[in-house]
């Protein structure tokens, strides 16, 4: 298979090519198409499957073709490093688009993060106690969010953040698409995807 059968907007395909990747992983093969179509994903892969691209490639597309103004995709990552990786990949991927992605996390002043989210970034990638804790404060207005990725959703149960992430679902608007990635699939988290997920596209690598 290739990029270009996938049916994605030539911004995109121009930047997979400028980052050098030759096909899509087995992951990205299997997610990209159900998400480019909107539906929901439940994708089993680790870490290393090339799963960031996976998410991320459907969702810029919509986005490029959607309305824009205010977050419309959250992604939410256990950790730190791990949403710094996810908002590095949302820039080199955006690279030829004029989406911005905002990174929200803890253990950094959260002035500057007040201010990128004044910005009206188009994308939030974020660890859930941060964000909850803008989202209390009034400064994160969610509220024209349609698409939301739980990413390593297994990791945030391990660190004890299924509550965290499951107040900051609560307050997000009726979601057109959801995809929950995640390395393994313990029967906490498939119940979490029997609750979020719609009939969604099972992919495992
Ligand atoms: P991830 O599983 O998202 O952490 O990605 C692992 C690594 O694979 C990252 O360094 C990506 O840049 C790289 N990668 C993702 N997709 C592809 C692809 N289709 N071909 C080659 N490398 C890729």
């Amino acid at each position: 298979m290739l990029f270009t059968t996938l049916g994605l907007h030539p911004s995109l395909v121009r930047a997979v090519r400028a980052l050098g990747y030759a096909e899509p992983s087995p992951v990205q093969a299997g997610a990209v198409p159900p998400a480019l179509a909107g539906r929901d994903v439940l994708a089993t892969a680790p870490t290393g499957t090339g799963k960031t691209a996976a998410f991320m490639l459907p969702l810029l597309h919509r986005l490029l073709a959607g309305p824009r103004g205010g977050p419309r995709a959250l992604i939410l990552s256990p950790t730190r490093e791990l949403a710094e990786q996810i908002e590095a990949v949302a820039r080199d991927l955006g690279r030829y688009t004029d989406l911005r992605p905002a990174l929200i996390v803890g253990g950094r002043p959260i002035g500057p993060q007040e201010k990128a989210l004044r910005a009206g970034p188009d994308i939030v990638v974020a660890t859930p106690g941060r964000l909850l804790d803008l989202i209390r404060q009034g400064a994160a207005r969610l509220d024209r969010v349609a698409a939301l990725v739980l990413d390593e959703a297994d990791r945030m149960l391990d660190m004890g953040f299924l509550p965290d992430v499951k107040r900051i679902v609560a307050r997000l608007p009726a979601r057109e698409q959801t995809l929950l990635f995640s390395a393994t699939l313990p029967p906490v988290i498939a119940g979490l995807a029997a609750e979020l997920l719609r009939n969604p596209a099972a992919v495992q690598v």
